[in-house]
């Protein structure tokens, strides 16, 4: 899957989020339409992607005035929402690629409790180390590629472990360094976010007449052992009265 994320990548230098959806073209390339006017608030400027104006691809920016790295936010509203199958972020370091097939309902005290823990120790070591705002730089002042590269790593795996620990598992978190990405004109998605869980997989696991089916063969089985009971109960009064 190829992206244009080249309008994303020019709209890092304003001081406010973009939002895109995108549309996949005759060549199977996709490219940006810019969705801000569908931000939850102008001064803010976050992106809220509304159901309906979204094909499952979207992206937003975190621009120079905003931390490079997802907020806890980001990764909860792809574990969320059904309808968002890769969630990109293009930010000065590089761009980012979240992705979870299936909607999963979290209520707000969990909520609550994982943005915690993103936000006061897995998200920690990389604004340490110098990824907050006003970074321009594609590495921070006083660290090189290489332990930039390993602080992303391990950001990553906390992430999904943090999930996991909520059972949110198969959360696909993918970075790509700017160094990386020569033509963000073509710009090529990380296949392991792409198709975590085939579309045929899913309709399976969540399919009603299975749920049905799975109804249907339980209640078949209790009645199997009710009679299976009666039938060991006539059989010992049977054989008490041949006692007495
Ligand atoms: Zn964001």
């Amino acid at each position: 899957m190829k992206i244009d994320i080249s309008p994303a990548v020019e709209a890092l230098s304003l001081t406010h989020e973009i939002c895109y959806n995108t549309q996949e073209e005759q060549d199977s390339t996709y490219t940006l339409l810019d969705n801000s006017s569908h931000r939850s608030s102008e001064s803010r400027g976050n992106c809220r992607f509304t159901r309906g104006f979204m094909n499952g691809y979207i992206i937003h920016t975190h621009p120079n005035t905003s931390k490079a790295y997802p907020s806890s936010e980001d990764i909860l509203s792809t574990v969320r929402h059904s309808g968002v199958n890769i969630s990109f972020i293009v930010t000065t370091i590089g761009v980012w690629e979240l992705s979870y097939k299936d909607a999963f309902y979290i209520d707000s005290k969990q909520n609550r409790a994982i943005m915690k823990k993103i936000n006061d120790s897995v998200s920690r070591p990389l604004y340490d180390a110098g990824i907050k705002r006003k970074l321009t730089k594609t590495v921070p002042k006083g660290i090189n590629l290489d332990k930039l590269l390993d602080l992303i790593e391990e950001y990553k795996s906390n992430v999904i472990s943090t999930l996991k620990k909520y059972n949110i598992n198969n959360f696909v978190i993918n970075f790509k360094h700017m160094s990386d990405i020569p033509d963000p004109s073509d710009y090529t998605v990380q296949a392991s976010s792409v198709s975590p869980k085939s579309p045929l997989e899913k309709e399976k696991l969540y399919s009603p007449l299975l749920e049905k089916e799975l109804k249907k063969t339980k209640k078949k089985k209790r009645t199997r052992r009710k009679q299976k009971r009666s039938r060991k109960k006539r059989k010992q009064k049977r054989s008490r009265r041949k006692l007495r």
